[in-house]
């Protein structure tokens, strides 16, 4: 069973040189590749011998075709995902087919594209005495979202947030953060196409985010980044870790 795995590849945020070497190199050796053509940068596969697929507009029956009759004639089979393939990757589902066929197949992690913004943003998501827990989640759409996750639920921390997947429904983020208990002022950030080379930064409060996301005509491919780490050169907390009055496992505290 363990020849011949299916490799599920993360693909990153955009930029060609943020995928992994071992995605890359996977990539390279492919006979076939499924990407997911809607956010998948189609650069990355230049110069590749695989025959392509466009997940775009296959279900997954069809995607489970592919596989199963590619694998098969033994060809080298890839799957690419955009960012992590963890994150709303809809993975678990093409395994679950997999299993049913007894065939093996591995993950390749990748830059998930709440990482691709917060590079771009230069942004540290983990602030001391700011906020030490970062939520990745979206608002509810078509998909549901369970009810103790409902993004007002969640602004109750007002912690940092990256909300995927929901900047067509702006006005109803910023109202469920409101309700939630994030103060009008809390900074947001919504960064369009994260790391490619036409990326935009759109930056505003929780107040006003929405009018300004509506003028730059923003409807997808756009991470929502909520929390006062994102405020621009106000924040004076600095971190234990290179504090010099501070001592752990591989370094003593000086005296100031
Ligand atoms: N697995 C992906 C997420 C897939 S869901 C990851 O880890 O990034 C698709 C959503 O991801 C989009 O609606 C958007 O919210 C976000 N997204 C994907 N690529 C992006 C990028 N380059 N910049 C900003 N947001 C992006």
């Amino acid at each position: 069973m363990n020849e011949n795995p299916i490799y599920f590849i993360g693909a990153g945020p955009g930029d060609v040189e943020l995928i992994t070497v071992k995605g890359r190199r996977l990539l390279d050796e492919a006979d076939c590749i499924i990407y997911a053509g809607s956010l998948v940068n189609k650069e990355l596969m230049d110069g590749c011998k695989a025959e392509l697929y466009d997940s775009a507009g296959m279900d997954l029956d069809e995607i489970i075709e592919v596989i199963t009759d590619r694998h098969a004639k033994g060809e080298k089979i890839v799957r690419l995902h955009t960012g992590d393939p963890s994150i709303y990757g809809a993975i678990r589902e093409q395994m679950q087919r997999l299993d049913s066929f007894d065939i093996e197949y591995y993950v390749v992690p990748g830059v998930t594209s709440a990482a691709g913004a917060a590079a771009s943003l230069k942004a540290e998501l983990t602030l001391p005495e700011v906020s030490q827990t970062v939520i990745i989640t979206r608002q509810e759409g078509r998909t549901p979202v369970p009810e103790p996750e409902r993004l007002r639920t969640l602004a109750s921390h007002q912690a940092t947030m990256m909300i995927f997947l929901s900047v067509s429904m702006i006005d109803k983020v910023t109202d469920e953060l409101i309700e939630g208990g994030y103060p009008e002022s809390t900074p947001v950030v919504v960064v369009e196409k994260a790391t490619w080379k036409d990326e935009k930064i759109v930056r505003g409060t929780v107040a006003d985010i929405g009018d300004k996301v509506r003028k730059q005509d923003i409807r997808k491919t756009a991470m929502i980044c909520v929390g006062k780490v994102f405020a621009v050169g106000q924040i004076q907390a600095e971190s234990k870790l290179y504090d010099r009055t501070f001592s752990h496992g591989t370094r003593l505290a000086r005296n100031s």
